[in-house]
């Protein structure tokens, strides 16, 4: 156990427990950056992971390079050689089982993956690691590049539901659900979509709340929820019942799986993301008591609306982690086959036309990951200072800078429109292979199509930017 002694774990132990000395680190950190160009790709595990990430191009710090390593070195041991099981059996129609990735869940949690973002000084969560957007974001990334799927189950946890836990949650509930949620005992999700809610997720959001005498009554059904099959606990947004002419409000609860009237659908059968367990929630008259309103039960009820708001910036921002490791597993996938594969007596690498895909390919990564971790770090910068400032996301007037809220949507936005294209381009280059499923091309295409829906789509996306650039001009 990585944690039995210590309450918090510093990032040098976590990388020495967990990956190859951290002297070997330093040592391939330089060979990756001054040798010849033809070697420059880093390998992590014994070359379970090859990957022609450039990182000399990314302005982390010391600090978040050490800590980069240390999840791609995990991606590579833990990650890397279970991702065919954990598509085999999230996509198996009969069975649903998702028994590795609750396995690997358990791993993370060993490595203090889970609450990357928890504060380590928390009441609650000596389990935190305390650590930035930019960190979780690597997290998310160097996951993604060995299993999509499981990244996706990892970023619902960890980030939509542990993250909203912790900023908005009571001392009682950060208490009851944190360390559970950390130490990989509980798996977590958050609902808001239902099947007539999606883009307008307020405006035709169905599931009501009424409230009684003690607590409230809850009704209605979520549709798409990740780890939904699987998950112990749900952070749950509702409509509330109000009166007539009153303005519309809306509450957050935390519904934990064994409450009555509470029950799962079907798991559902997707295009990609076949690993990551996705299902409707039914809420049948499901009796809630007040302390199952998230945070505060007479200052957040009916505060529904800005929690959610709150979290969609910083969930857009991490998950953009998912096609920035996708796209990378896509290129390096595309680069390592054209120069091994030989047609007309050279490698089809060199051909003319083939080289330029390479060229747009490498310059579609590297802007992608470039901008997103520029946005991360704005975030962190202004978090930082928000946090020197004594404020929180409890505090009236908190709010991001809005230029956040169009960068993180843009992040997103760009991240999942380069993995697509990149995507396209790996199934090119590997001709035929590319067509069948013994290669991983076509996989990373689906993978990468989650994101022009999932967390948003790209169209609102798109909306929400112009809509942010156009307000400067009012
Ligand atoms: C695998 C998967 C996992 C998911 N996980 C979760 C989860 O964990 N929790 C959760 O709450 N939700 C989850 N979702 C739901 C996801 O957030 C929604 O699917 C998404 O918000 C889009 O909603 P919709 O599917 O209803 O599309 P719709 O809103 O019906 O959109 C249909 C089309 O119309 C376009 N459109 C709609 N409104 C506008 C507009 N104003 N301007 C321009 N175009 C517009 C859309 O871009 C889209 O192309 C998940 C979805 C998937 C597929």
């Amino acid at each position: 156990m990585l944690r039995t002694t210590q309450s918090r774990i510093s990032l040098s132990s976590l990388h020495l427990r967990h990956s190859t000395p951290r002297a070997h680190c330093y040592r391939r950190a330089y060979a990756t950056s001054y040798t010849s160009l033809s070697s420059r790709y880093e390998t992590y595990y014994g070359g379970s992971i090859k990957t022609f990430y450039n990182s000399t191009l990314t302005g982390l710090s010391p600090a978040e390079n050490e800590f980069r390593e240390a999840v791609w070195e995990f991606s590579a041991r833990v990650v890397k050689p279970k991702s065919e099981v954990i598509e085999r059996e999230g996509g198996d129609s009969e069975t649903h089982e998702y028994k590795t990735l609750i396995e690997v869940h358990k791993e993370m949690a060993e490595m203090g993956l889970h609450g990357v973002t928890v504060p380590t000084e928390d009441l609650t969560s000596s389990l935190g690691l305390g650590l930035s957007y930019t960190h979780h974001l690597l997290a998310m990334e160097a996951i993604s590049y060995s299993s999509a799927s499981l990244a996706l189950s990892y970023g619902a946890h960890s980030n939509l539901c542990v993250n909203q836990l912790s900023r908005w949650g009571s001392d009682d509930q950060r208490a009851q659900w944190i360390p559970g949620l950390l130490d990989g005992t509980y798996i977590g999700a958050l609902a808001m979509s239902e099947t007539g809610a999606g883009s307008d997720v307020l405006g035709s959001m169905m599931t009501v709340t009424k409230k009684v005498d003690d607590g409230y009554v809850l009704n209605g059904n979520k549709f798409w929820i990740t780890n939904g099959p699987k998950a112990d606990v749900f952070v749950v947004y509702a409509r509330d019942v109000v009166e007539p002419g009153a303005k519309q409000t809306y509450t957050t609860f935390l519904v934990p799986r064994t409450t009555p009237g509470f029950s799962t659908g079907k798991p559902l059968d997707k295009f990609g993301m076949r690993g990551s367990p996705t299902c409707e929630l039914i809420f049948e008259d499901v009796f809630l008591p007040s302390t199952s309103v998230l945070g505060d039960p007479v200052s957040l009820q009916g505060k529904g609306a800005k929690i959610l708001m709150s979290g969609l910036d910083l969930e857009r921002l991490v998950l953009s982690g998912g096609p920035l490791g996708i796209m990378q597993a896509a290129y390096d996938t595309a680069v390592d086959y054209v120069h091994q594969r030989e047609q007309f007596g050279v490698r089809v690498g060199t051909i003319g036309s083939m080289q330029a895909k390479l060229a747009e390919m490498y310059t579609k990564v590297n802007t992608a990951r470039t901008f997103v971790y520029a946005v991360a770090r704005a975030v962190d910068y202004h978090n930082a200072e928000a946090q020197k400032q004594g404020l929180g996301p409890k505090d009236k007037g908190y709010t991001y800078p809005p230029f956040q809220r169009r960068d993180c949507a843009a992040a997103i936005m760009y991240a999942t429109d380069k993995a697509i294209e990149v995507a396209m381009e790996c199934m090119q280059c590997l001709g035929g292979n590319g067509y069948i499923n013994d290669y991983p091309a076509a996989r990373y295409l689906a993978d990468a199509r989650l994101y022009a829906v999932g967390a948003g789509t790209q169209e609102v996306r798109r909306w929400l930017i112009g809509r942010e650039v156009n307000s400067d001009f009012e």
